[in-house]
Parts: C-alpha cells; sequence; structure tokens
C-alpha cells in the first residue's frame, strides 16, 4: 500500500509539544515500513524522522485542543500549517491508497468526504472539545471504518462501545532494555500541563521522601513554575526532554513509573515505554492505563486523584516481578502486532 501519514499541526516531529503522537507516527509508519509498504509523512517545517520520509509544511502552528474550553469555536491561524497540510493531501491523494489522519483537528474529519482518497483517522486524544465530538461522531456515521481509537476508555468519552476499532499502541522493544532495580528513584514522564497532573506525583514523592525524576518537554511554564514554588522542599529533579534512547536508559533504572493523568489519557506510551525496560507502572484506575497495566502483576491502579493510592501503591512495589513487566511489553505492545492491526485496518478500507 501507499501510504500517507498526516501528522499533528501542534508542533514539529521531534520537538516533544505532539505529545505521545509523534512516537506513534513513527512506529507505525516503521512497523509498515517493514512489510514492504511505502509511506510519506506529512509534517510542520524542522520535524526529525530517521528513517521514514517526510515532507515538510510551513505555516503557523495549531493550538493544542487541551489547553482550551470545550466550548471554543474551531479557529485556525493565518497561513495556518493544518490548512497547508491539508492542501498538500489534495493535490498528492492519487498517488496513495489511503491518506492517515494522526492529528486532533477538527479539519480533517470536516474534509473527509471531499476527498477522492479514504482518509483515516486515528484519534489521539478522548473528548475535550464540543465542535470535535460532534465531527468525530459525524465521521463515524458516514465511515464507520475509517475511525480508530488507542482504547475503549477513550472511545467512551465520546459516547462510543466497545463495537468501535481500538488499536492501542506500541513501542520498538529493541530500543528499550530490561534493566534491574539500580536506584530507588521513582519516574515521571509527559508533557508538563495540567492535565497531567504532575502535581500528584510531586505530592506522593514528598510523602515517601523518594525521588521523583521528571522527564518530558515544559509545554505549561507557569503551570511548571508553581509546581517549583508550591512543593519547594519535595525531592524531584528535572532531567529535561529526552530522546528514546537516553529515556529508557534512565528510566530502566528507576523503582516505577507514577502516572497520575487528571484527563482521560486515550492511550499513555509512557506506560508501555516503562514496562518494555521493566518498569512497574502505578497509575490511576482512568482512561488507557487501566487497560495496560495489570494491577498486582505488572504494576498497581490506584483510585484516581488519590495521593494515598499513589503512596500505599509505592510501599508495595516489592511485591512485582519486573520481568512480569517486560514480558507483557512483548506479548502485548510490539510493533509486529500493531503493524497487524493497522495493517488490516487499511485493508479493510480499502476492500470496502
Ligand atoms: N517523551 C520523550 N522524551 C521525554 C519525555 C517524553 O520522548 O523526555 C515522549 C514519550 O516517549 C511519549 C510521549 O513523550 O511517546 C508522551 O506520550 P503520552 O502518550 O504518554 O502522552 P501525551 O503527551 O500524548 O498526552
Amino acid at each position: 500500500m501507499k501510504l500517507l501519514f498526516v501528522s499533528t499541526s501542534v508542533g514539529a516531529l521531534g520537538t516533544g509539544l505532539g505529545g505521545g503522537v509523534e512516537l506513534t507516527i513513527k512506529n507505525i509508519a516503521q512497523a509498515l515500513q517493514q512489510r514492504g509498504h511505502q509511506i510519506q509523512v506529512v509534517a510542520p517545517t524542522e520535524s526529525v524522522l530517521t528513517g521514514i520520509p517526510v515532507r515538510e509544511i510551513s505555516g503557523n502552528l495549531q493550538v493544542p485542543a487541551q489547553t482550551q474550553d470545550r466550548d471554543v469555536p474551531i479557529c485556525l491561524p493565518d497561513n495556518s500549517v493544518l490548512a497547508n497540510m491539508w492542501e498538500y493531501a489534495r493535490q498528492v491523494q492519487a498517488d496513495f491508497d489511503v491518506i492517515v489522519n494522526f492529528a486532533y483537528d477538527w479539519l480533517p474529519f470536516y474534509l473527509t468526504p471531499f476527498f477522492s482518497r479514504p482518509v483515516a483517522h486515528l484519534v489521539s486524544m478522548a473528548s475535550v472539545s464540543n465542535a470535535m465530538d460532534r465531527v468525530i461522531k459525524g465521521a463515524i456515521a458516514q465511515f464507520p471504518d475509517y475511525i480508530a481509537f488507542h482504547s475503549y476508555a477513550q472511545a467512551a468519552t465520546f459516547g462510543l462501545t466497545d463495537s468501535c476499532r481500538c488499536l492501542g499502541n506500541a513501542i520498538d522493544l529493541s530500543l528499550y532494555r530490561f534493566g534491574e532495580i539500580a536506584t530507588s528513584n521513582l519516574a515521571w514522564i509527559g508533557r508538563i500541563a495540567p492535565e497531567k497532573a504532575l502535581e500528584d506525583a510531586v505530592v506522593a514523592a514528598q510523602k515517601t521522601g523518594i525521588t521523583l525524576k521528571i522527564f518530558g518537554k515544559i509545554q505549561d511554564k507557569d503551570y511548571w513554575e508553581k509546581i517549583c514554588r508550591d512543593y519547594p522542599d519535595a525531592p524531584i529533579e528535572y532531567v529535561g526532554f529526552l530522546s528514546t534512547a537516553q529515556l529508557q536508559q534512565q528510566l530502566s533504572q528507576c523503582q516505577a513509573l507514577l502516572m497520575t493523568p487528571r484527563w482521560v489519557e486515550a492511550f499513555g506510551n509512557v506506560a508501555i515505554e516503562a514496562l518494555a525496560c521493566g518498569v512497574p507502572v502505578i497509575a490511576y484506575r482512568r482512561g488507557g492505563p487501566s487497560e495496560i497495566v495489570r494491577d498486582g502483576e505488572t504494576g498497581f491502579l490506584v483510585e484516581p486523584d488519590s495521593i494515598t493510592g499513589l503512596v500505599d501503591a509505592i510501599a508495595r512495589l516489592d511485591e512485582i516481578d519486573r520481568h512480569a513487566c517486560r514480558e507483557q511489553a512483548e506479548q502485548e505492545f510490539s510493533l509486529e502486532a500493531m503493524g497487524d492491526r493497522t495493517e488490516k485496518w487499511f485493508e479493510e478500507i480499502l476492500q470496502k
């Protein structure tokens, strides 16, 4: 198949601004390339993606939907990179079998019936915008096979049932090495933004006295500075936004990953990255992580927003066998498994 992957419009690939979508595109493109399919990725200028052809498109970035209220109108800046990417997709569509949208943007859903080629959508976030809910539901009603989600919990936020297509996600397991515990450190990984509720992990670190290493892009500077002001004595260490190679190396030495999102996480790539390193995941029982972590076996699922729950789970970490974490990643989250699922999705679209 010839596939055109259209990236997120909130940031260039490699900057971290696109969150998990950046790794998702890279991994699915790689998995399908390995099977002999031809992939081109369309992404904002200055995108970095090794091993996969990228067509860079200039223009102004979109404001991420999760930073806005549910009822704000859909807005595009002047010289919108989103509009420019989809104009490019329109021009080259005859060269491809399927166009795949990875962005949580209104425009590609709206444009779907106007394209002569199928436009598949892998929805990357749960419901955060009324206008998005409407356009996604409209696309599903018209083209039910074109839409896929990462988790059932995510699909449920759009009022959809278990019958929708859920692809989970995957990582290149060869890039993540199993690590025996080398330090007592806890890890927290993600975009530093309010929906991720880093402060809960910081409080848990303060209560246990265990150092929390923080990895990720500071997307909301005011939010980060407030955390530093509110918890000046918490044992935290901000490491920065690391490459996958550096991230897995440091993560694999940690005792556990804390995942404390306030929102319904569509999936949570960082959970499977931790499992691949043999690192147990302590997560709120909400959204994607609740479908990933095997409670008591590869981590703990705790009452959402409960710091006590986090602290209690940290105290029980010696019950978890790190080999079971790596095994789960190998069984469920390999690129091959994801390649099978996405290939099947596109084949079904083409058959119909
Ligand atoms: N990430 C990274 N380097 C870091 C911290 C995070 O590459 O130092 C990546 C991580 O590998 C993951 C993404 O950031 O792919 C976060 O994705 P996730 O699905 O957990 O959350 P999202 O940002 O999409 O809400």
